[in-house]
């Protein structure tokens, strides 16, 4: 992988496994999209938090894609600034700064499609679940995957996060959709946007590039759908899926 291709240090030099791509099936069963850069115009969740702090974890996330720091200790560092008086904010705060993240430009068109077929519809998201749910629930997504910040008995967070999708595997994740649903990996497509969805895309039949953040990405995928339109994903995926 072209080290250049990134903004950040390749954190695909820190893995020592090859995925192995999967036969494509040609009836996808199961669809996972990523979801910040995708289905929210936000680069990201984190970020966006830390845009509202006037906070950055740009050292974190050098560490990070190292391999000096895991994916826990990498939250830790993240929450740890979010404060207000000098102690952690309550969950229900990000609720709030939330509420300013757009859903991306045909979002809405892609899933009212992707509803008529036998197919099943899932978010796969490093980023936070607050946002993740909010988007599940708003698309009638059938399942999703996002980490969580742990909160103490009166609702504030405690700084320690719990870990569901690790943002440099996801890849464990794709494995663990296909035994819980009873899935082959070729009957699985993807859709992200960042290098950090090569993980996603090379281990699924279908991988789609979406709006890609870097030339790796596009590399990566099966496809690349380049306007920043979800709408064109459509014509990608329904000769691949079955009419309910
Ligand atoms: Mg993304």
């Amino acid at each position: 992988m072209d080290p250049d291709c990134t903004r950040h240090y390749c954190y695909l030099k820190t893995r020592d496994q090859i995925i192995e791509k999967p036969q494509f099936s040609s009836a996808i069963k199961t669809i996972l999209f990523d979801m910040d850069g995708v289905l929210v115009d936000s680069i990201s969740s984190w970020r966006h938090v830390h845009t509202h702090f006037c906070t950055n974890n740009d050292a974190s996330v050098d560490a990070y894609v190292r391999g000096k720091i895991s994916d826990e200790e990498f939250i830790r560092r993240d929450v740890s600034q979010w404060k207000k008086n000098g102690r952690l904010i309550y969950k229900k705060e990000l609720v709030t700064i939330f509420s300013s993240v757009n859903m991306m430009i045909g979002a809405r068109s892609l899933i009212d499609t992707l509803k008529l077929y036998d197919v099943r519809l899932g978010i796969v998201s490093a980023g936070i679940d607050i946002l993740a749910n909010k988007v599940g629930n708003l698309l009638d997504m059938d399942f999703v995957y996002a980490n969580q910040l742990e909160t103490d008995d009166y609702g504030r967070l405690t700084g320690e996060g719990i870990v569901n999708v690790p943002l440099m595997r996801k890849d464990v994740v794709v494995d663990r959709i296909a035994k819980r649903f009873g899935l082959l990996k070729g009957e699985i497509a993807a859709i992200g946007n960042s290098c950090f969805d090569i993980p996603l895309l090379r281990s699924v039949g279908l991988g789609i590039a979406f709006h890609p953040d870097d030339d790796c990405i596009s590399k990566g995928a099966d496809v690349v759908v380049s306007e920043k339109n979800l709408e064109n994903i459509t014509r990608v995926l329904i000769p691949y899926l079955n009419k309910k």
